[in-house]
């Protein structure tokens, strides 16, 4: 099935690509991997008369650290982003999820901005994002504004990027001494989008006391899910197997799946329980020096 006619423009800059968004607003819609937006439009489930495609924007397409974030920029391939050295050295989380996104092709042409702006509940880099503490670099007309990732989905498909903005950075905390973090993923079959996915990030001291922590969860509701009470559970406790399992189950109690054709709502949430046990022993294991 072909999508419907539209317009293309190729921007090559930021400032092009917004200006274009603007003047367009509602019409226009941003490419960058084409990976999930191509398929919507051939569905007609979305229906731009103005394609953008950022692709050939310089210097939107690097993954680096500096003293205090790790920096991706919008158009970096999720490839690129488990591929990176940086990344798995110090931030496991994303380049576990780098490797379960979808299939080579997929990973090859779709893009880290693509699927953080995308709103997807089954995009797996938002609940690593959120379980990290990670911000976003917006730009639009006015200027550039920076948004927590905690609070930037709003509902499936909707984000807090305006139609007339455009993410142009990942920023990712540094993490210090004493952090592990994790992503696993339930899925069908290879290359599927998540039954559950977790992300979790734990910080402990040289005691093995839990100093915080972060979980988010893939999949299990309209948008990707910051496990709060979780998290904050975790905050203060000693290591150990009840503990983990009492987490899991709050993670559980944070979920709100539909049933679909990966399960029933119930099988979900235990699955989100397991998951993020699992998860969380993985991360505190890397956090205790383990791989
Ligand atoms: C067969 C298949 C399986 C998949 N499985 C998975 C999976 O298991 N896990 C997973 O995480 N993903 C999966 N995906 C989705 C894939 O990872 C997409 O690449 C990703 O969700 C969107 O990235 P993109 O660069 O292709 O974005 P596009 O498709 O180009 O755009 C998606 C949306 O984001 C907007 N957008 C893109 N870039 C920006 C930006 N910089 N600023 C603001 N808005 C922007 C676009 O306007 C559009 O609305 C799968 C896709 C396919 C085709």
């Amino acid at each position: 099935m072909y999508p419907p006619n539209f317009e293309y423009y190729v921007p090559s800059t930021v400032e092009e690509a917004v200006g274009l968004l603007d003047q367009h607003q509602g019409d226009a819609k941003i490419l960058a991997g084409g990976q999930s937006l191509i398929a919507m439009m051939k569905l007609r489930l979305a229906q731009p008369a103005i394609l953008v495609d950022i692709n050939r924007i310089p210097n939107l397409a690097y993954v680096r650290e500096d003293d205090k974030f790790l920096r991706i920029g919008a158009t970096t391939r999720t490839a690129e982003l488990s591929r990176s050295t940086i990344v798995q050295a110090r931030y496991p989380i994303l380049s576990d999820a780098g490797r379960e996104i979808a299939d080579p092709i997929v990973r090859n042409r779709g893009t880290v901005g693509g699927n953080v702006s995308h709103g997807d509940p089954g995009n797996d880099l938002p609940a690593c994002l959120l379980a990290m503490g990670a911000e976003f670099e917006i730009h639009g007309p006015k200027g550039i504004r920076t948004l927590p990732a905690r609070g930037f989905y709003q509902d499936t498909f909707v984000t807090s990027v305006a139609t007339n903005e455009m993410m142009t950075e990942i920023r990712v905390p540094r993490p210090g001494a004493g952090t592990g973090s994790a992503y696993s993923k339930m899925e069908r079959k290879v290359g599927d989008f998540a039954t559950v996915g977790v992300g979790a990030r734990v910080v402990v001291d040289s005691s093995g006391k839990i100093l915080n922590a972060g979980i988010g969860l893939t999949n299990v509701g309209p948008t990707a899910i910051y496990a709060t009470a979780a998290s904050d559970f975790l905050a203060g406790k000693t290591d150990s197997d009840a503990v983990l399992a009492q987490a899991a189950v709050l993670a559980r109690d944070a979920s709100a799946p539909s049933p679909d054709n990966r399960g029933p709502v119930d099988f979900k949430k235990d699955m989100v329980r397991i998951w993020t046990r699992r998860t969380l022993r993985k991360a505190l294991d890397r956090a205790k020096g383990g791989k």
